[in-house]
This record gives C-alpha cells, structure tokens and sequence, in this order.
C-alpha cells in the first residue's frame, strides 16, 4: 500500500436548530466585525434567522448556479466597498460557490451554511463559467474556515431537490473509489459516506421534515464531499463537468441521471468498488443498490427532461474525450461513450 493523501483543515458542526450560536461563535472567534451574508432570494429567511444578531455590514442575493465571471466581480467590489472581514454563506453549491469566487481574490475567511447536500463546503475547488465554458481550480483559500449544518434549514427542501441533491452527494462517493487520486483513507469514508446517504434519502422521502433523515443525509453528504476533495474527479465528475457548462443543465439532476450510468460502465473492472458500495447498500451488487434506492426515491432519469438534447450528444462524446482521467477502470471509447449519454439522454437502464 502506497499513497500520499491531503487532510484538508476546516472546524464541522452539526448543530440542528442551533445554527445562528453556532455562526455567531465561529464570526467572534475570527475577531469579525463586518459580515457579508450571500444567500439567494429564495433562502433569504433562511439567512435572516442565521445571522440575526451578526455585526451584518452587507447582505449580497445576487446567486447564479455555475457563478458567471461578471457576477463574481460584482460580489468582490461590491465585499471590498463594504470592507468586510468574513463571508458567511447561507445556501446550496451555488451560494457558497459566490462565496469561494469572493475568498478566491480577497483572501476572506468563508463560514458556510449549506442548505443542500452538494457538499461544496468541504472542498477547496472553486468554479467559475465565462460564456459556455466553466472553469475550476484548486486553492486553500477557497476552503470554508468553518461549516455550520443545521437540519432544521432543509426541512423545506422540496423533496425532488432533495433526492437530486442527495444522489449528487453519492455520486461524490462512487467516483471516489476510481478517481486520480483515490486512496484506502478517501475510500473509507466514501463508502460510509454511501451507507449514509442509502440510509438517510429514503427517510427523507418518506417525512422531508424528520430531522432524523435529514442529519443521516448531511453526515453521508459530507463525508462524500470530503472524499471527492481528496480523491480528485473521476469520469463521472468529468462528465457532468460538460453537460452542466456546455449545456446550461442543471447541476444535481444531472449527477442522478449520469451516476448509474458511470458506475454500470465502470464496476465490470472495478470489482474492489463494487463489492464495498454492494456492501454499504445492503445489496448483491453496486448496481442493483443503486437501482433500487433510485426506485424508492423517485430518482431523475432522463437528461432530455432537463434541458439536454439528443443532436448535443456528438459535441459531449467530443469535450468529454480529452478529460477522461486515466484511472478510469474502463476504456472510454466514442462508441461506449456515445452510448451511455444517449442512455442519459433518455432515462435508459443503465446497460
Ligand atoms: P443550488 O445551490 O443552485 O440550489 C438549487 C436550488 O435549491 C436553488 O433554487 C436554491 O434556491 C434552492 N434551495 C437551496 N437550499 C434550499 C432549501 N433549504 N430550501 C428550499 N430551497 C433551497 O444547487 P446545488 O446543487 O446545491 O449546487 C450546485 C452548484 O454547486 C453547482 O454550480 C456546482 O458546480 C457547485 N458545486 C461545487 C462543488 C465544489 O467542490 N466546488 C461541489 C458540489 C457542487
């Protein structure tokens, strides 16, 4: 065994119910005296209850999934003009990924409170589009100081978001078991992680309120995140790194619909793989669990549902070529990846 693994550096709360103390410690124990708050409209009462009490210098909504360039110049003018000290970022991938685009060229500490299961809170990658095409990059600065999970905050997670967004944190677990740089450290918790997330998205389902299914669904989520930092992307991340850039779709719906697709590919060649995610999901096979916890939740299958289109399917087997990892278990070929996005496109059964 032979490896070299980062532990990236980052205080975990779960504190369901407690979110606002939990955020007001971790902005005094910064020393902070001028928060920018970045949370969407739409989780703007959300926000509001989190950071009551906080010495608020700007609250900043201007939230755009896949964060365009000329937004996150416009959150960095507008953190300099206000002079803060620390973002706190009350939301999904899409807040806290305005907020990396701040830390990225300030330097500002980030607190994050997630309100989704994508799990960008935990890495250090941070993403940023121009036109079509969506950047990423790796820096420490972009890593939140502190995250705050709070259930209580997804309780209104309407359920379809909430199955998406959870089955985006699985996919963080599967890929992990044959990205670039997977290792016996990062596999552990993908698989606990996976075990979690099987556990933890049925409850939701059946009460979107239980913060019982909720806390299960955030333990598997970052553990998934946490893994996906360490163990890098893997064809599956490459994958919807291309649709959601190129086509405008939607980021969790399209990890759901890719993620049995990418794991029927690769488990032939990956019996290692197959066998601990066969055993986090209580199942005969990887995919079998997969399929199943699918079923239960009432997964997205379809691409075409969602913005994608049969005539971009050449152009994606095309982008996607040149990026895919060199770890990846199987071959990637024009044909076998044409094949599979057509499965995507249309909600096949993963072959
Ligand atoms: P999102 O943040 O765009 O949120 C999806 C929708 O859910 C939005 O309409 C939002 O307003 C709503 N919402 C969020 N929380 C809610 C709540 N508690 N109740 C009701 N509605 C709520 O989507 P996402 O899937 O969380 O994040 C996607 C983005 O995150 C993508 O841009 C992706 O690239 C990025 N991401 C980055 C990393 C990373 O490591 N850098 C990891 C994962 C995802």
């Amino acid at each position: 065994m032979r490896f070299v693994h980062d532990t990236l550096p980052q205080r975990v709360r779960l504190a369901s119910g407690d979110a606002a103390a939990s955020v007001a410690e971790e902005v005094a124990a910064l020393g902070a005296t001028r928060v920018m708050v970045i949370a969407s409209e739409r989780e703007a009462a959300l926000a509001a209850a989190v950071t009551d009490g906080l010495p608020v210098a700007l609250t900043y909504d201007e939230v755009v999934m896949h964060v365009p360039v000329e937004v996150a110049d416009r959150a960095r003018a507008a953190a300099t003009d206000a002079r803060v000290d620390v973002v706190v970022t009350v939301g999904g991938g899409s807040t806290t990924g305005l907020g990396k685009a701040v830390a990225l060229t300030t330097g500002l500490p980030i607190i994050a409170v997630p309100t989704t299961y994508a799990g960008s809170e935990a890495t250090d990658v941070w993403g940023l589009t121009a036109g079509a095409v969506k950047t990423t990059g790796v820096d420490r600065r972009v890593l939140p100081h502190a995250v705050v999970y709070d259930a209580t905050l997804m309780t209104g997670l309407p359920v379809d978001l909430s199955v998406a967004s959870g089955l985006n944190a699985l996919a963080h677990c599967v890929d992990s078991l044959w990205a670039p740089r997977a290792d016996p450290i990062n596999a552990a918790l993908a698989t606990e992680g996976a075990r979690a997330l099987y556990a933890g998205l049925p409850a939701v389902v059946a009460d979107p309120r239980s913060v019982e299914g909720r806390e299960q669904t955030i333990h598997g989520a970052y553990l998934a995140a946490v893994a996906f930092a360490s163990a890098g992307s893997g064809l599956h991340h490459k994958i919807c790194h291309v649709l959601g850039g190129r086509y405008d779709l939607p980021h969790a719906q399209t990890h759901a619909a890719v993620l049995p697709h990418v794991l029927a590919l690769n488990v032939a060649n990956a019996p290692e793989a197959d066998a601990r995610l066969a055993t986090a999901f209580g199942a005969p096979t990887a995919l079998a669990g997969l399929e199943r916890l699918r079923t239960d939740v009432g997964a997205p299958r379809a691409l075409r549902d969602h913005g994608f289109r049969e005539d971009q399917i050449p152009d994606a087997v095309a982008a996607v070529l040149p990026v895919v990892p060199p770890s990846n278990p199987t071959p990637v070929t024009t044909e076998n990846l044409t094949a599979l996005l057509r499965a995507v496109w249309e909600g096949a059964d993963p072959a």
